[in-house]
C-alpha cells in the first residue's frame, strides 16, 4: 500500500478520518502505522484538546482512546482569583464523593496598617485550616524577627480571628485556549476525505507534491517512520 502521507510503500494502518474522540467513524486504510501514530499525537490532539471541542466531548461522554472522557467541571477547577474587594486567591477542585466543586482559600499573607497606625501582618486562610493560626503566628513573628509568643499569649492571639463568608461567590477563570495546530487538523481531514471520496487521482496531483504533503503535516521527509 502506499500511504498517501509518506508515499511510501508500507503496511495499511486503521486511520480514523475524524478521530474517535470526537466520535469519528470514517475510517481509511490508507494511512501507514508510522505516519497515523504522528497525526495522533501531533494532529488530531489539537481538535481533540481544543477546548470547545473538550467541553463537547465531556458532554456527550465521548472519551476516545484515552478511555475517559474530558470532565464536564474540567475549566472550573484549578486556582482562581474571587471577584470583588477582596480580590483572594482560591483553588476549585471537584468533590468525587459530593459531585460538587470545593473552594478553597489560599494562603494570603499582606502588610497592613491599622486605624491605629500600626504595621501588621493580615494573614487570610481557608476556614478550615484554622488549627494553623497558633503555627503561622510563630512563623511570622520568626519572619519579622520578633520573640515566639508564649503558650498563653499565643492562645490569646489566635483567638483574634475574623470568619468572613463570600457571598455569593463570584470567581474569576481565566481559559487558554489554544488554536495551534487546529489548522493542521482540519487540513488532515480535508485531505483524507479528499483521497477517500477522490481517490488515487487527487494523490497523484502534481500541485500535492510530496514535500508539501509532508510539510503541511509535520511529517518529517526524511523519516523512516
Ligand atoms: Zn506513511
Amino acid at each position: 500500500m502506499r500511504c498517501i502521507f509518506c508515499c511510501a510503500e508500507r503496511p495499511p494502518s486503521l486511520e480514523h478520518i475524524f478521530s474517535l474522540a470526537i466520535g469519528g467513524t470514517i475510517t481509511t486504510d490508507r494511512v501507514c502505522a508510522g505516519c497515523n501514530s504522528i497525526l495522533g499525537s501531533r494532529v488530531d490532539s489539537a481538535l481533540n484538546n481544543f477546548l470547545p471541542v473538550r467541553t463537547r466531548r465531556a458532554e456527550l461522554g465521548l472519551a476516545g482512546n484515552s478511555g475517559k472522557p474530558p470532565s464536564i467541571f474540567e475549566m472550573l477547577l484549578g486556582d482562581q482569583k474571587l471577584i470583588g474587594p477582596e480580590a483572594n486567591r482560591i483553588r476549585t477542585s471537584l468533590n468525587k464523593a459530593t459531585g460538587k466543586l470545593d473552594h478553597r482559600q489560599l494562603y494570603h499573607a499582606t502588610d497592613v496598617v491599622t486605624p491605629d497606625g500600626k504595621k501588621a501582618r493580615q494573614i487570610t486562610l481557608d476556614e478550615r485550616d484554622k488549627k494553623q493560626i497558633p503555627k503561622v503566628i510563630q512563623r511570622e513573628r520568626k519572619r519579622h524577627a520578633l520573640p515566639p509568643l508564649s503558650p498563653e499569649e499565643l492562645a490569646i492571639e489566635a483567638s483574634k480571628f475574623t470568619v468572613k463568608t463570600v457571598e455569593p461567590l463570584l470567581v474569576q477563570v481565566n481559559i487558554d485556549v489554544s488554536f495551534a495546530f487546529l489548522r493542521q487538523a482540519m487540513m488532515k481531514i480535508a485531505y483524507e476525505l479528499a483521497v477517500v471520496w477522490l481517490g488515487e487521482s487527487y494523490l497523484d496531483d502534481p500541485l500535492e507534491r510530496d514535500e508539501v504533503k509532508r510539510s503541511r503535516f509535520g511529517i518529517p521527509t526524511e523519516s523512516k517512520i
